[in-house]
């Protein structure tokens, strides 16, 4: 926390407001607008609700085919599966990571030539990376095909001078705890789209329409934020820039002190791509380093009770995702085979980060 939530928190008590809407709400909204340089946000309860309502207003339904990244947490596709739709999973490309826009147009084409043209793409940005912007404005406009960004990492983290979740139709926060800001549980779905934002809201508080009575005609959630969630909130965002600022020196900090050992290889920003580095990620290829793996390093690091973990497992090799349409080339399976995410804390010290860096070199001295 930064200081301010508690005072936030404090006053939505001191006035009441304990619901999930609010005078804390609307002013969190208007920060994220305002960072983000975006016409409208509505504040959820998760990132994966803002995902879910973002399909939703996309029309999607059952039997509808949604692209989507594979190397991903799988809070990306499973709204996807909530819609009754069929996710189609796209493996990545070696730059940023993140999906393959070659590989989702060859999808594309051969799905729309046997008559399936996928309605939707779900497009991350993992680890706060951004995705190749200028290939998937091309494919939107190319096959009139909705974008929605999964930005739940990426918040902070722009292409071009442009912020991540503002490209897309759609674009999802998300403010859990382990995210670069939290708000302990959270989300936003933002759009230039005020209609679609106003729906969102809409549908996010039950659907009830204009009545002094409880009338509904569609099918409503329970989505919304909460004002004492949405007051951390608000504090969180005068710290984001401060929480971007530590995150990308945890990252120079671990690449200037570990670039050098062979084999180690860090997740790089291609020029005009900004990334807020929510996590430090780097592969390890055994075959350089004398033999040291990924897994060396993660139960090295472990014996000293400093936590590390493997990249996200692809959505493809998920068994509950292994039987769905996927398009794939190898590059999602090799990053989660070689790839280690290490300890990248806003309030890590120097002498933890030390430590950490002490424990990887001694595996490559001992070698
Ligand atoms: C965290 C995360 C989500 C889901 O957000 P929640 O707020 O936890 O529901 C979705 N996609 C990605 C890539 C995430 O990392």
């Amino acid at each position: 926390m930064g200081g301010n939530e508690a005072n936030y928190v404090q006053n939505a008590f001191d006035t009441n407001w304990i619901a999930p809407l609010g005078p804390h709400v609307d002013g969190f909204e208007v920060q994220l607008q305002e960072y983000l340089k975006i016409g409208h946000a509505a504040a959820l309860s998760s990132g994966t609700s803002a995902l879910h309502l973002a399909l939703i207003l996309a029309g999607i339904g059952q039997g509808d085919l949604v692209l989507c990244s594979s190397f991903t947490f799988s809070a990306s596709a499973n709204p996807i599966v909530y819609q009754g739709a069929i996710p189609v999973f796209i493996d990545s490309e070696e730059k940023t990571w993140n999906m393959d826009p070659d590989l989702a147009e060859q999808a594309i084409q051969t799905l729309s030539s046997n008559g399936q043209m996928p309605k939707a793409l779900i497009l991350v940005h993992l680890y706060g990376m951004p995705s190749q912007m200028d290939r998937f404005e091309e494919i939107a406009r190319k096959y009139n095909i909705t974008i929605i960004e999964d930005a739940a990492e990426a918040l902070g983290s722009h292409w071009n001078g442009k912020m991540m979740g503002t490209f897309g139709a759609m674009g999802v926060l998300s403010f859990n705890g382990n995210k670069i800001i939290t708000t302990s549980g959270g989300g936003a779905l933002v759009s230039k789209n005020g209609e679609w934002i106003a729906k969102a809201r809409f549908l996010a508080t039950q659907a009830r329409d204009s009545a002094p009575h409880y009338q509904h005609s569609q099918i409503g959630y329970n989505y919304r934020l909460s004002n004492v969630l949405a007051g951390i909130g608000r504090g969180q965002m005068e710290v984001l820039p401060d929480r971007i600022v530590n995150r990308r020196a945890n990252f120079s900090y671990y690449h200037k002190a570990l670039s050098d050992l062979a084999g180690i290889e860090f997740h790089k920003e291609p020029e005009n791509y900004f990334s807020n580095r929510w996590l430090t990620c780097l592969t390890v290829d055994p075959q350089k380093s004398g033999g040291i793996t990924r897994e060396d390093i993660r139960l090295a690091l472990e014996k000293e009770n400093i936590e590390s973990r493997p990249l996200w497992k692809p959505m493809h090799l998920q068994p509950i995702f292994r039987d769905y349409p996927c398009w794939v080339n190898g590059v999602s399976e090799k990053l989660f085979d070689q790839g280690l995410c290490l300890p990248s804390g806003s309030n890590l010290s120097a002498a933890d980060l030390q430590r950490v860096v002490f424990m990887i070199r001694s595996l490559w001295q001992q070698s």
